[in-house]
């Protein structure tokens, strides 16, 4: 007999996106299994249009107020409830109808929604890591407070999530989060002094947004992944560890104290992770390419090179520093990777912006929201001086 879910209620944050995107493909297969109550944009009020008058939600939200009046007109006959701007987005997660709430918003932006959502009692599916990275202390106290569960969308986290199951009276000795590597795993650091926007843009296995893929080229993705990890899963730094494995078929490992280790692993594909957050606790059928051991003779590991790939030592640095130190490590991040994207600093100087942000920022060790707020602020002012003086 066919096991069925009962029915979640959705509310995707982010939903033009590339997480956002991949989220509707998966209500599209398993129709029986969500309905669709608020999707929200940044600014593509077209392709939110479109997805409004498939999955028809209750309401929706464009943070570009420019674009409300568009929006408003081609959904007017459908009944859809269309409002716009950051106020709008931070109040949308908390209406009666969502049950589940995926964080697919990019970047430090996302914080606030995420923050009311948990108030409201919503459960989490997050893919907005640097919610996790800026406020963890904030976000995870407030989801145990409110008896929210946060279930991570990221492949890694997801794939540690997976190998936890059954295991919630064995505390967990150490994590290996697994890295691809990025675009530039082999190339020379005289390369990495001129690699353009575009060699940067090109991820070897995963197909994703913009800022994450140039996190992706200088690790830093896997830095904020691993103060991510932190706090979802209460570990100490000495307890993470970070593995290049450049295939990308272990998605992460998690060793017990009994010496097991147990890996989560299957072909890259996004869509497997976000359809479990989504569905958890159960697996829901899906037609993804399966893996064939075949096209897979041989899996390798690797060290990652620091030396080449310093972003990845700032990030346990300031995951060891703690305070507003992640936060400051993320806005002299969104700074550096978008004056990187806008062809104003070259790929090496997106580490170098972000040391001496850290440098200049002013350490608080017990932060409140306010303090989260300001320090994202100043850091972002402090990280365009330093662009400005950069050449
Ligand atoms: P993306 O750039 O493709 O999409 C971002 C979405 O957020 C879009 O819908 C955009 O309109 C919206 N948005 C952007 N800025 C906004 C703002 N200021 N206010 C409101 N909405 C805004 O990004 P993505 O690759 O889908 O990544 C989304 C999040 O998921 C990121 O935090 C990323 O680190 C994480 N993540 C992504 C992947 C992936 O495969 N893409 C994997 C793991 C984790
Ligand atoms: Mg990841």
């Amino acid at each position: 007999m066919k096991h069925k879910a009962p029915i979640k209620k959705l509310a995707i944050l982010g939903s033009t996106g590339s997480i956002g995107t991949q989220a509707l493909e998966v209500v599209r297969a398993n129709p029986e299994s969500f309905t669709v109550e608020v999707l929200t944009a940044g600014n593509n009020a077209e392709l939110l249009i479109l997805q409004s008058l498939e999955f028809l939600p209750n309401s929706v939200v464009i943070e570009d107020e420019t674009k409300l009046k568009l929006v408003k007109e081609a959904l007017f006959d459908k009944g859809i409830k269309v409002f716009a701007g950051k106020k709008a987005l931070e109040q949308i997660v908390q209406m009666d109808e969502i049950e589940l709430v995926l964080t697919a918003i990019v970047g430090y932006a996302g914080l606030a929604s995420t923050m009311n959502a948990i108030r409201a009692g919503k459960q989490i599916a997050l893919a907005n890591k640097e919610t996790l990275v800026v406020a963890g202390d904030l976000v995870t106290g407030l989801a145990a407070k409110m008896g929210v569960q946060i279930y991570p969308v990221d492949s890694e986290h997801s794939a540690i999530f997976q190998c936890l199951a059954g295991e919630f009276q064995n505390p967990i000795e150490k994590i290996y989060l697994t890295a691809s590597g990025g675009p530039f795993r082999d190339k020379s650091q005289d390369y990495l002094a001129s690699a353009t926007k575009a060699e940067a843009l090109q991820h070897p296995n995963w197909n994703m947004g913009a800022k994450i893929t140039i996190d992706s080229a200088t690790l830093m993705n896997k830095g904020l992944e691993v103060i991510e990890a932190k706090w979802l899963f209460h570990l100490s730094p000495e307890q993470i560890q970070v593995i290049v494995h450049p295939q990308s078929i272990l998605h992460s490992i998690v060793q017990f104290k009994d010496g097991s280790m147990k890996a989560q692993m299957g072909l890259p594909d996004m869509k497997v992770p976000i359809q479990y957050a989504l569905s958890y606790p159960h697996r829901l059928h899906s037609a993804y390419k399966r893996f064939n051991f075949a096209d897979y003779p041989t899996l390798t590991f690797e060290q990652p090179d620091k030396n080449k790939f310093p972003c990845l030592d700032l990030a346990f640095e300031a995951m060891k520093r703690g305070g507003n130190m992640p936060c400051i490590l993320n806005a002299a991040n969104e700074i550096a990777v978008s004056a990187f994207l806008k062809d104003r600093i070259g790929f090496l100087q997106i580490a170098e912006v972000i040391e001496k942000t850290m440098a200049k920022g002013n350490h608080m060790e017990k932060p409140g929201y306010e303090d989260y707020v300001n320090t994202d602020k100043e850091t972002r002012k402090f990280a365009e001086e330093i662009i400005l003086k950069t050449k």
